[in-house]
């Protein structure tokens, strides 16, 4: 049982030797209430919930609800301390200290032991707060007087917004449904305040690092560029407008209602999922979390004292929250990590909303901070808003990731926590390129922002002039401009950078964001709805291409020790060529009546290449049985990227009927160093005398073979690298969409000859790399870089 599991690893409470000891909020939760407690506890939020409804500022309302406290729970200090900007709490309403002390008296996060439930987010208890480590004496409120002392975090969002605390003169212990209460009345104080009632937005925003809100995180970059909007949390806490409710039984029905809906919705997830997926395994698992006893008698007791479905389940997901604080053991943290997601699920239920984006404010400029979340669920937020994207999780194959870079918006995965350090609508800073991501940015971070993005503007204007120019270089040589493509959403960008075709179609990426392998039909038709938006541009389309970093998460691929050098692309495609001739069977069928070209990856042998080859023959012999009309020409080309390839040319070159280079798997398989290391991820150049050479060999076989030769890895999209490449002798290059401005303005500035010799002359350099030569170059002849 979770409840349980997290209740033995939450760290009992630091009490001096021969007091009573402290009480967690652990302790409390799920507690049964005795009845005459509960009926006390409705009266006093039935009261609480005219206050709040009732007229007056909110400063008015605070000190309503403190006198309320004091009177209903017969306390003879009743205090809300408010969290101010620079980690202070500040004493913002009392009875029974001095009324002068009020917004006067602050304390730091950590300081006395109103600082210190703040810090650690955890409701306490003590007889006797004189003798706790933490006690400090402020003589201004003349609480001198008071021993014994219960608080609570006021939290919302995972951030504490400030504490609520009761005072005694006499040592006593206080009972666990009196703190039951103060944490339901905490969570009231707690709408209160992020309304901007007591404390404007602005400065609630500026809420520092006590608050567990760092303003800047760090995470690794899953896409650069740089975006500037307002943070959507795609695990938003929805708005609560009702707190307490008049009927519990009606609310346990609405509570039971939601809950079977949110089993249906995980259910039908579960039956589209494939067998043995790793999808399925989360599943299941999280539909276990979501029947967790413990976890649904702790919500219903919490609707039992009065509370709304919603503000129970939000009670119970503080308190976990506030333990998952407490807790190192990464297991256990992921594990209330799901419980967590599981409250906003059945949050959403109660709301009658099935999607997260559904009813969401979405700002223009949207940045949206997710734990992780499936690239379909990425595509339901408005595309025309979305400017970056912020994932707790997430790696370079995450789905989401995929698609996201086909949305050309930077990403940075792998940020700790962001989603409790980040507020809905908070002022965020995307940094792809830097690996960063600033909330609430001050308002030099945000000059300088500004600044960069005004100059990405510049150059982008700058690329959006020579869109329509002929890609020529500066003394007369035509080299043509591919796009790399993977997605339909990808295609419209044909248009408009100016492409001359699609040099790369990346076949997997469809079936990497699918939960199934896609049948004969689907494909096709996926595939000529591509060639329907290149319309007369050519699309190269790469046979499947997965294995190593590209998982399928419905195909089982053993675990390998080196999946670079793995089962992957053509290898699999020739031990399971049922497979690659069902890819074959949909290309051909899709182009019908207009050209088709296709390349293998990772080809190694030519006997590799010359058997993929022959899966082609099969299959257009098949379509003439079968009675399909066939496209009006098939070429079949060949990707270089094992370098066994380079000593085979003069035997491979006469077979293929074009040639294009994966400049990023032939470095990789080059050097000998893993493409997805960040170790060795600048330990090596593609603008080095061995990969020079090795491209140059490529070039000149492919020169006097006669075969049309192009390159699409991703050094083919950075200008200096193109530069060398045409330097070298490549006429077509295929990169990523926002890549064509920049190659293009380098190559209308660049003169080929003379590029031309001093690479000859560069040709015996050993040095480790020729960047630094080439960019002087390119410098000393006004190349645009
Ligand atoms: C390459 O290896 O350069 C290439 C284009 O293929 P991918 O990056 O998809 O492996
Ligand atoms: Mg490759």
């Amino acid at each position: 049982m979770i409840a349980g599991m997290a209740e033995t690893d939450v760290a009992p409470e630091n009490t001096p030797a021969g007091q009573p000891p402290g009480q967690s909020a652990g302790q409390f939760a799920g507690e049964k209430l005795p009845l005459d407690a509960i009926a006390d506890h409705r009266r006093l939020l039935a009261r609480l919930r005219d206050v709040m409804a009732g007229l007056g500022t909110g400063q008015q309302r605070l000190d309503k609800i403190v006198c309320l406290i004091a009177t209903e729970m017969k306390a003879e200090v009743c205090s809300c301390y408010i969290m101010r900007s620079g980690d202070m709490l500040e004493l913002f309403s009392t009875v029974g200290l001095n009324p002068s002390a009020v917004h006067k008296t602050r304390l730091r996060v950590g300081e006395g032991v109103v600082g210190d439930i703040a810090a650690r987010a955890r409701a306490t208890a003590m007889a006797n707060a004189r003798t706790h480590p933490n006690f400090a004496y402020r003589p201004e409120t003349g609480e001198d007087e008071f021993q014994s002392l219960a608080g609570v975090p006021i939290l919302r969002g995972g951030r504490v917004r400030g504490v609520l605390v009761i005072q005694h003169k006499q040592p006593r212990q206080y009972a666990e449904t009196e703190v039951e209460t103060l944490q339901t009345i905490a969570m009231v104080v707690a709408e209160l305040v992020a309304g901007g009632a007591l404390v404007s937005r602005q400065e609630l925003s500026n809420v520092g690092d006590a608050a567990l809100l760092p303003s800047r995180l760090g995470g690794v970059s899953l896409n650069g560029g740089l975006a500037i909007g307002q943070a959507v949390l795609h695990r938003h806490q929805l708005t609560i407008r009702d707190m307490v409710a008049d009927d519990p039984d009606a609310e346990l029905d609405r509570l039971r209602t939601a809950l079977a809906g949110m089993y249906g919705a995980i259910d039908e997830l579960l039956a589209t999922t494939a067998d043995g997926s790793e999808h399925r395994d989360i599943l299941e698992t999280y539909r276990m979390f979501a029947e967790d006893r413990g976890w649904l008698s702790r919500i219903r007791e919490a609707v039992k004292t009065g509370l709304t479905a919603e503000a129970a389940v939000i009670q119970v997901q503080n308190d976990t929250r506030a333990r998952m604080n407490q807790i190192a053991d990464s297991y256990i943290r992921e594990r209330l990590l799901d419980l967590d997601d599981l409250t906003n699920r059945l949050l959403r239920h109660l709301a009658g909303k099935k999607s997260a984006s559904e009813g969401v404010a979405m700002p223009d400029d949207m940045i949206l901070v997710a734990r992780t979340l499936g690239p379909a669920e990425l595509l339901d937020y408005d595309r025309a808003k979305l400017r970056g994207l912020v994932l707790e999780e997430g790696s370079a194959t995450s789905h989401v990731v995929i698609v996201a870079r086909a949305l050309n918006i930077p990403v940075v995965a792998q940020c700790t926590d962001a989603l409790n350090r980040v507020d809905p609508l908070d002022q965020m800073i995307v940094d792809g390129d830097n690996a960063q991501v600033f909330v609430r940015p001050s308002e030099d971070i945000k000059y300088v922002v500004a600044e960069s993005m005004r100059m990405m503007a510049m150059r982008e204007k700058l690329f959006a002039r020579v869109r329509g120019l002929p890609s020529v270089s500066h003394d007369g040589v035509p080299v043509s401009i591919q796009l790399n493509a993977g997605l339909l959403i990808d295609l419209p960008h044909l248009e408009d950078s100016g492409a001359d075709g699609i040099g790369l179609y990346r076949t997997e990426i469809p079936f990497m964001i699918r939960s199934s392998y896609p049948d004969v039909a689907t494909q096709t038709m996926l595939y000529a709805k591509v060639l329907e938006i290149a319309g007369d541009k050519a699309v190269v389309f790469r046979t499947l291409d997965v294995g190593g970093d590209k998982k399928l998460s419905y195909f089982a691929v053993h675990e390998e020790a080196n999946p670079a050098l793995g089962w992957r692309a053509i290898r699999i495609g020739l031990d399971r060529p049922a497979m690659l001739r069902k890819q074959l069977r949909a290309l051909l069928r899709a182009a019908a009546g207009r050209p088709l070209s296709l390349m293998f990856p990772m080809v190694a042998e030519v006997a590799e290449f010359r058997a993929a080859r022959e899966l082609v023959d099969m299959e257009i012999a098949r379509a003439a049985v079968d009675g399909y009309d066939g496209p009006v020409k098939v070429r079949v080309g060949v990707m270089v990227e094992v370098p066994a390839l380079l000593l085979q040319l003069p035997l491979l070159l006469p077979m293929v009927d074009f040639v294009s280079v994966g400049s990023n798997d032939l470095a990789q398989y080059l050097f000998a160093y893993d493409r997805g290391n960040p170790q060795l991820a600048n330990r090596y150049d593609p603008l080095s005398p061995p990969m020079l050479a090795a491209l140059r060999l490529i070039v000149e076989q492919c020169e006097i073979f006669g075969v049309p030769l192009s390159i699409c890895g991703e050094m083919a999209g950075r200008p200096l690298e193109a530069m060398a490449l045409v330097g070298i002798g490549f006429r077509s290059l295929s990169m990523s969409p926002p890549s064509v401005g920049p190659v293009k303005t380098m190559l209308r500035s660049l003169d080929v000859a003379r590029l031309r010799e001093y690479m000859v002359s560069l040709a015996r350099c050993s040095d480790h790399s020729l960047r630094d030569r080439l960019r002087a170059f390119a410098r000393d002849h006004a190349i645009i870089i």
